[in-house]
């Protein structure tokens, strides 16, 4: 049994209360472990703790930071098989994927940012012809505040804590109640690498216990969060009267474009991959496909042939699709997959349970293409967050950018062309923070990372996640000539 404890002042424990939540296995939709529930008790405990530990840790210098983040990312990436199995058989996704794309990225998060804090710099602006100069400091803000969700559970939570530790806050982060165990084995990673009580703490929970404490706490002065869009609306009622600062990286609902003069056969594979990749649970996911209508027959059969033959079963067999997250989000896409077909969808594949006779109890699904004929139906404005995309023809660049930008999210879009002018008009005109061309989920960890619209607010990445997790304090001197 996986028994998941917090993370306090360098201690693993109960939460206060003895409280626990079971933790349930999507392949086999069985209980399989436990994890604290925490409430604001915890929280206050781990905040002291964060409190105290930062007097030392701002004052650490930055090779000795450096070194620990970069000891953190050595360790994960020792213990890669590990965690690899544990995060495959907490959130149900495939282990080749946990073992190539989540724990290698984990460590590389570490890596990165034990790096980019030696080479952050602060500005120096002189005022000319005054005898003024102004120097900008940045100081960590002091103990922030970590969410992150179940999708790629280590991936983003390391994603969040080795920036803001990087810059010298401490932190309070708790991961999502449905996969907690690699971030529990994050703890003892950490303890084994000599990271100083208190620097991070780890308070397991569901958000409405655990996460709400987080947001609510007055003196956890920034809450960085990846999740879905009403709860980062939530989070920004609670946080923003009491003037914390910010960092929302909410849902997505991105448009994947193909145009007849694209390299159509590395289209074709990496679609399939930004259709299904983590049984579409990744918000990157192009869920909207769009496709010129000279090569829409062509596709439509190509595309479907593949989808067909992909694999699903069991994370540790050799498959493309393991479980969704659990029996409720499978009921919600399902839920989708009808809604779809009432107004006027046409089920081209899937669409239903998927049958694994070694785990009948698991949450399997069909990978599922609708075909839609209206680019403003529900399931083309909703996020659905699983294996279902929908796929429509367009005639133009105007009625394609019209369409695509017709959502109330803008996290991302792919564009597939040969047309270098035309890239650059997509480029320009999407509604999304990234933009990706003749590719997908490839990501230069300097690059600025985030959405526009319902899909969030701020960036992170590269010196954008440190400036986040710094306070600016400028410093005008006047001197005499
Ligand atoms: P949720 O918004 O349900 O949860 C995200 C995290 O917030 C979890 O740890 C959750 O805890 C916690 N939480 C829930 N309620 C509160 C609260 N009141 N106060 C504080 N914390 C709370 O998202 P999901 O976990 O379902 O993740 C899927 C969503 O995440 C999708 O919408 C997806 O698009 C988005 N996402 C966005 C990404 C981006 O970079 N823009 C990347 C990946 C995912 P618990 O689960 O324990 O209840």
């Amino acid at each position: 049994m996986a028994q998941v404890l917090n993370y306090i002042n360098g201690t693993l424990q109960h939460a206060l209360s003895g409280e626990r939540l079971d933790n349930i296995e999507p392949a086999t939709g069985q209980i399989y472990g436990s994890l604290p529930q925490s409430s604001d008790n915890d929280v206050a405990l781990a905040f002291q703790a964060a409190k105290n530990a930062f007097i030392t840790w701002r004052q650490t210098t930055l090779e000795q930071r450096s070194a620990l983040l970069a000891r953190i990312a050595d360790l994960i990436d020792e213990n890669l098989e590990r965690l690899a199995q544990a995060e495959s058989k907490d959130s149900g996704k495939p282990l080749s994927l946990a073992k190539t794309i989540d724990i290698p990225r984990a460590s590389s998060n570490f890596r990165f940012f034990a790096h980019a804090l030696t080479q952050f710099s602060s500005e120096a602006h002189e005022s000319v012809g005054q005898n003024t100069i102004n120097f900008t400091l940045r100081h960590p803000i002091g103990v922030v505040g970590c969410i992150s969700p179940w999708n790629l559970p280590l991936y983003l939570f390391t994603w969040k804590i080795a920036p803001a530790l990087a810059a010298g806050n401490t932190v309070v982060a708790k991961p999502s109640e449905l996969t907690p165990v690699t971030a529990h084995l994050l703890a003892e990673l950490c303890q084994q690498a000599g990271l100083p009580a208190g620097v991070l703490n780890i308070v397991h929970g569901t958000g409405a216990s655990a996460g709400q404490a987080i947001i609510a706490h007055p003196e956890i002065k920034a809450i960085s969060f990846t999740g879905g869009t009403a709860t980062g609306a939530h989070i920004a009622k609670v946080a923003a009267p009491m003037l914390k600062k910010l960092s929302l990286e909410l849902g997505g609902k991105n448009p994947n474009i193909i145009f007849a003069d694209c390299d159509y056969p590395r289209m074709l594979e990496i679609t399939l991959k930004s259709s299904f990749a983590n049984q579409g649970q990744i918000c990157l996911c192009g869920s909207r496909i769009f496709v010129e209508r000279s090569i829409y027959a062509k596709f439509k059969e190509d595309f479907v042939s593949r989808v067909t033959q992909l694999r699903v079963g069991p994370p540790n067999h050799e498959v493309d699709l393991g479980a969704v997250i659990s029996k409720e989000h499978r009921q919600k896409i399902l839920n989708y997959i009808d809604l779809a077909q009432n107004q006027g969808g046409l089920l081209l594949c899937g669409g239903n349970k998927a049958d694994v006779p070694q785990h009948p109890e698991g949450y399997y699904l069909e990978p599922t293409v609708i075909e839609v004929n209206d680019h403003l139906c529900r399931v083309n404005q909703e996020e659905i967050f699983g294996p279902v995309v929908t796929i429509m023809p367009f005639d133009s660049e105007a009625q394609v950018i019209e369409m695509a930008n017709s959502v109330p999210y803008g996290l991302s879009a792919s564009l597939w062309t040969s047309d270098l002018d035309r890239s650059m008009r997509f480029g320009q005109q999407l509604e999304s923070g990234i933009v990706w061309v003749n590719t997908w989920l490839n990501r230069d960890l300097r690059t600025p990372f985030g959405g526009v619209k319902a899909s969030g607010v701020g960036r992170e990445g590269g010196f954008e996640a440190l400036r986040f997790f710094t306070e600016p304090k400028n410093i005008c001197i006047s001197y005499k000539p």
